[in-house]
């Protein structure tokens, strides 16, 4: 019998390749560590295919799938599936499958590393010694910020990452509060967070950071009327998606000083193009992307995109299925290939 096929969209680290091989796959592997296949390589290539293993880079959408006559399952090597039409997959059958979880700590500590680099302006004070400008002796006021003992820190999106944040915070003896669609009272009580609404959220923060999914109802959830509400003295961290930020009234933010500054790790455009009005601000600081770049991090995910990926194609329920209706329209027993 014809082995399975798995199209797998960019080399990914190990043990992932190594899962698929010994579950007697047979890989068709876009051969690069840098770059996505382009739209019509993807279409081309998943034609014939089983199985599909993506990165947030691919938009897989009704187009894709239905090209793809033989597709039951979409593993994403990511936690957000904003780039996967999910209704589309669903309806056809998919299975959609995503890595929750084996990243949460590796955001969480890149958070609370924006968080320190923005407030004590880590990033300036290296330039300054590097450019030769360190040339007057210790004086007070020199690259001075807020302390964060005490401050507020408001979180939104309270799930796997938001509260992770909290317990990874709590040692700086901040006031912790939250918003999000769900109350969870019991990590209320364990993290010593309070619940509150987005205004009030706003309003009361010295760091708002973001950390919903990107769905149509938080997309631009931070715009002009949310920064408005924000403090001149407060900082927004999006470690979240770049578009759940109106990225153009945060640039008008920054600027009129409406906000102290920003720590962005995500953005609406990916990457950012060169001489984005962002990059001309001093009072904003960019990553490119990397709140979940630890090597263990990125290992966990190869190996959880890669197990759910083989679980579906033996008749299993996933370790992490997103779309939960798909075993009502295509029962497990009938995705069973392995
Ligand atoms: P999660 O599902 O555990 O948590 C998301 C939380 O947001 C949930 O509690 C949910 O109820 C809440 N939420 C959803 N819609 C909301 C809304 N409209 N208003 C308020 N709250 C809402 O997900 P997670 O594992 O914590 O990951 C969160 C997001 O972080 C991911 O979806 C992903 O986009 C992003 N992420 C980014 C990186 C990165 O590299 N920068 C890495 C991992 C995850």
């Amino acid at each position: 019998m014809a082995k399975p096929k798995v199209y797998v969209t960019r080399i990914i680290p190990e043990p992932g390749l190594s899962i698929l091989k010994e579950a007697g796959l047979e890989i068709d592997l876009h051969e690069s560590k840098e770059w996505p296949p382009s739209r019509e390589e993807l279409i081309e290539h998943v034609k014939d295919k089983d199985a599909l293993l993506c990165l947030l880079t691919g938009k897989i959408d009704a187009e894709v799938m239905d090209a793809a006559p033989n597709l039951k399952v979409v593993s994403t090597y990511s936690v957000g599936f904003d780039h996967i039409d999910i209704e589309a997959a669903t309806k056809r059958g998919i299975y959609v499958t995503h890595t929750p979880g084996v990243l949460t700590d590796a955001v969480a500590e890149f958070t609370v590393g924006l968080l320190l680099a923005i407030t004590r302006r880590i990033l300036e004070a290296d330039q300054i010694i590097r450019k030769g400008e360190w040339n007057k002796p210790w004086n007070p006021f020199f690259l001075t910020g807020p302390e964060l003992k005490g401050k507020t820190l408001g979180i939104v999106g309270f799930g796997r990452i938001g509260r992770a944040v909290a317990k990874k915070v709590k040692g700086f003896e901040m006031n912790l509060i939250y918003y999000d669609v769900y109350r969870n009272e019991q990590a209320e009580k364990e993290l010593g967070v309070k619940y509150v609404d987005l205004e009030t959220l706003l309003k009361e923060s010295d760091f708002v950071s973001l950390h919903v999914p990107l769905t149509k109802d938080t997309y631009h959830m931070i715009g002009e009327k949310e920064l408005k509400m924000m403090k001149p003295t407060a900082y927004l961290i999006n470690t979240a998606r770049g578009a759940v930020v109106d990225t153009e009234a945060l640039v008008k933010a920054l600027k009129e000083k409406w906000i102290a500054g920003a720590a962005l790790d995500v953005f609406e455009q990916e990457p950012l193009p060169p001489g984005h009005p962002l990059t001309k601000l001093d009072n904003v600081i960019l990553a490119p992307h990397i709140a979940s770049a630890t090597n263990e991090a990125r290992a966990r995910m190869a190996e959880l995109a890669a197990k759910n990926l083989v679980a579906v194609l033996r008749g299993e329920m996933p370790p992490a299925l997103v779309n939960k209706d798909v075993v009502k329209v295509r029962p497990l027993s009938e995705v069973k290939v392995l």
